[in-house]
């Protein structure tokens, strides 16, 4: 069974974009090997004709492509209504900590830097996908309401005075963890664990960047989150 499947769901198809034939084979291979159904794109225009052709799970996208590049297939992953809820996972050579910010505001949920064990790349789209894919949190049928917002977690919805929020799951996630324990300070690292389902090998700016985004799309209502400075988040108590 692949690592973090849902039993009893069809094998998960993958999407790796990648130029580097050695590293796309190397990747595709790990993955095979767990179960998942892979399929590779070398550069930017393939990958968008792969899309069309056959929605993917997940996509492990490579920022650095010559001609179109990474950074624009998510852009128009993220336009396209048809794509904008597919994961995004993206590996990048780059070390420098700009480019992995732009590709999490362009609303990457996760990324890899270059050099990366095809172990740890398995375990961390298994992570991915089981975080998309499980309810947000333990609940039944439950709404959480804190202010002016509200969490369906059946249905998966949130709400901003009866609005519906457009959030990636990633987000729902965030907003699900941060509500659930109301008033309660949350560090960067509880949160990883508790939305992104991840216990090591992540940086937790990557949460400051989700949270700035969630915050954003919550307008006035952000002002909901507390940054608790030097220790993490909070959903405001009262
Ligand atoms: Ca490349």
């Amino acid at each position: 069974m692949p690592t973090g499947q849902a039993q009893g769901s069809a094998a998960p198809r993958v999407l790796v974009v990648e130029d580097e034939r050695d590293i796309a084979a190397l990747v595709a291979y790990h993955l095979t090997r767990e179960g998942y159904r892979v399929r590779t794109a070398s550069g930017g225009e393939e990958a968008l004709e792969a899309l069309a052709a056959e929605r993917p799970d997940i996509v492990l996208l490579d920022l650095m492509l010559p001609g179109f590049s990474g950074y624009d297939v998510l852009a128009e992953m993220r336009r396209r209504e048809e794509w904008k809820e597919i994961p995004v996972l993206v590996l990048t050579a780059r070390r420098e900590e700009a480019d992995r910010i732009k590709g999490l505001e362009l609303g990457a949920d996760d990324y890899v830097t270059k050099p990366f064990s095809p172990r740890e790349l398995v375990l961390r789209v298994g992570a991915v996908l089981r975080r998309v894919q499980a309810p947000a949190v333990s609940a039944g049928g439950r709404v959480l309401r804190g202010g002016p917002i509200a969490v369906d977690l059946a249905a998966l919805r949130a709400t901003v005075d009866g609005a519906e929020l457009d959030l990636t799951p990633t987000e729902f996630r965030l907003l699900s963890s941060l509500l659930e324990r109301r008033g309660r300070v949350q560090s960067r690292q509880q949160l990883l664990e508790h939305a992104w389902d991840i216990h090591a090998h992540i940086e937790t700016r990557t949460v400051d960047m989700h949270v700035q985004r969630l915050r954003a799309k919550l307008g006035l209502a952000g002002d909901y989150i507390e940054t608790v400075r030097g220790f993490g988040y909070r959903f405001r108590p009262t």
